[in-house]
């Protein structure tokens, strides 16, 4: 292997051996530790030389890109994620691509995906995001109690499966910034689990390139890798 494809390889075994260490560290199993390659900005043939490296889980996070680049049908245990805020108006094009939406910011949307969802006969897992630096360029809940009732309200709808929370940790921020942003994701999960003991949060997607150890060591279970997998974005 050469070129792009053995760079996207290399790059790949060397984030697994990073998520390993992270995860030993932190007294983890590294196997409850998903590597994302996210893919946006990059073509089919990088998503195919990750597919070929190991990468099973891929991460876009704009509907007109995904749709246009991933076609369907998808290997059979390929997973895409939308990872990106979802517009109302686009989620009837993304339900044939995706299995979980990770991204959802209010609970309308999460009624539309429903919706969306019952006419293809299909079942999505969704996640929430959380807003957990305060930037207010952010997406995602910020507040404890929102995100309590946004859940609550989405229990109802039958095609969805709410399955754990997102983050995207503080940008430019110090380590101890980043780190606590995670902590702060994770104690809203063992919140809400208390809170409604019927649902399974079992994901905790955080980290990306810059900081995927440290969310490694706070918990994660999905990692979102982009530009250490592809290179730098254009
Ligand atoms: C782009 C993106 C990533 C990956 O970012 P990198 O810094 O390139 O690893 C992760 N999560 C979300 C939501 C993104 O939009």
């Amino acid at each position: 292997m050469e070129g792009m494809d053995g760079m996207i390889a290399g790059n790949i075994a060397r984030i697994q051996d990073e998520i390993a260490e992270a995860a030993h560290k932190a007294g983890r199993d590294p196997g409850d530790i998903q590597l994302m390659a996210v893919t946006k900005t990059h073509p089919f043939e990088d998503v195919l030389a990750a597919y070929q490296a190991g990468i099973r889980l891929f991460g876009e996070n704009r509907v007109q890109e995904a749709v246009g680049k991933y076609t369907l049908p998808l290997p059979a245990d390929m997973k895409l994620h939308m990872i990106g805020h979802l517009q109302s108006n686009k989620v009837k094009q993304i339900v044939p691509f995706v299995q979980c939406v990770e991204s959802i910011d209010k609970v309308a949307t999460a009624e539309e995906l429903n919706k969306r969802a019952q006419v293809s006969g299909k079942s999505i897992d969704i996640m929430f995001e959380v807003n957990t630096s305060g930037e207010v360029s952010k997406n995602g809940f910020s507040e404890y109690e929102e995100l309590s009732d946004a859940l609550g309200a989405v229990l109802e709808l039958a095609a969805l499966r709410v399955t754990g929370l997102m983050t995207i940790g503080p940008l430019g921020g110090d380590e101890g910034q980043i780190r606590n942003a995670f902590i702060l994701l994770r104690s809203m999960s063992d919140r809400l689990s208390t809170e409604y003991p019927q649902v399974e949060l079992r994901e905790l997607s955080m980290g990306m390139s810059g900081d995927f150890p440290i969310a490694v060591a706070e918990g994660a279970t999905i990692v979102r890798v982009g530009t250490a997998i592809f290179g730098r974005r254009e």
